[in-house]
């Protein structure tokens, strides 16, 4: 054999182990993607979670931590709204207070964690006693929002907080520049006396009389119903004020309206203080 016959067979057998190793190196490559694929998968299923490529991060090619947790967090919401005794408002809580607890002690955080979980230890729940009537006042069943909204042994608190929410509005309105009037008497149309909690103006053009509502929250669209309701009772008092303050135009605000882009509420940045209260 000739020498450059021999050194062609090792250039070209050299050539072909390379390539061996290079189809091995190549096979454990997607063997291990495949793995990984499957581990993933697991994963997902373990979390109750489908494959969607919404939870890959493009760049690095695996699954994004904080897309994946975003999306427990939206699954495990939408499982809350779902509890038919639980689950109630829970669309329309505020829910800033749950991780800063500012202005809170630790107890009133733990007991407006129960109240929001509809878990606070009210005679309703069941298996607590065998009579669920109010310990106060005994005319109710003792639920959180009887607790809260209408047993007469809570009347107090809930007028200095009504009180309170009232004048931290109209201090953040007049911190704004606008002219405030608090706990204003008026006649109805029909000749009825009415009173407003405040009622607000910068000039003669337009004015709003205020009335905030607090309720506890059992359905999506229960703002717009106390708007409406609202509504119908202060509504036929506008034209008093507008002449008893010489305005041109006076809308009610209450709560949110149908569209809160076009919600009065949008001129008072400041009026979500009621938030930080
Ligand atoms: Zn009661």
């Amino acid at each position: 054999m000739k020498k450059g016959q021999r050194k062609r067979e090792k250039k070209g057998r050299k050539k072909n182990e390379r390539k061996k190793k290079e189809e091995n190196i190549e096979r454990k490559k997607k063997e291990r993607g495949r793995k990984e694929e499957r581990k993933r998968e697991n994963c997902l299923s373990r979390l109750y979670l489908l494959p969607d490529d919404a939870l890959f991060n493009l760049k690095e090619g695996f699954h994004d931590v904080q897309k994946v947790r975003s999306r427990l967090r939206d699954l495990e919401f939408k499982t809350w709204c779902e509890l038919p005794n639980k689950g109630k408002g829970v669309e329309l809580f505020a829910n800033r207070w749950i991780t800063h607890h500012k202005g809170l002690t630790c107890s009133e955080w733990r007991d407006a964690l129960k109240m929001a979980g509809n878990v606070a230890a009210v005679r309703a729940i069941p298996g607590r006693t065998m009579d669920n009537n109010c310990r106060h006042c005994g005319s109710e069943i003792e639920t959180l929002p009887h607790v809260l909204g209408s047993c007469p042994h809570g009347e107090a608190l809930r007028n200095t907080r009504h009180y309170k929410v009232r004048s931290a509005i109209a201090q953040a309105l007049r911190n704004t520049r606008f002219t405030v009037f608090e706990e204003v008497h008026g006649l109805s149309t029909t000749g009825s006396t009415r009173r407003i909690d405040m009622i607000a103006f910068q000039d003669h053009r337009r004015g709003f009389t205020i009335n905030p509502t607090v309720r506890f929250e059992i359905y999506k669209s229960q703002p717009q119903d106390v708007h409406k309701e609202k509504q119908f009772i202060y509504e036929p008092t506008i034209t008093y004020y507008q002449e008893k303050y010489k305005l041109q135009q006076i809308d009610v605000i209450s709560s949110e309206q149908e569209d809160p882009s076009q919600s009065s509420l949008f001129i008072f940045g400041s009026l979500f203080i009621c938030h930080h209260l």
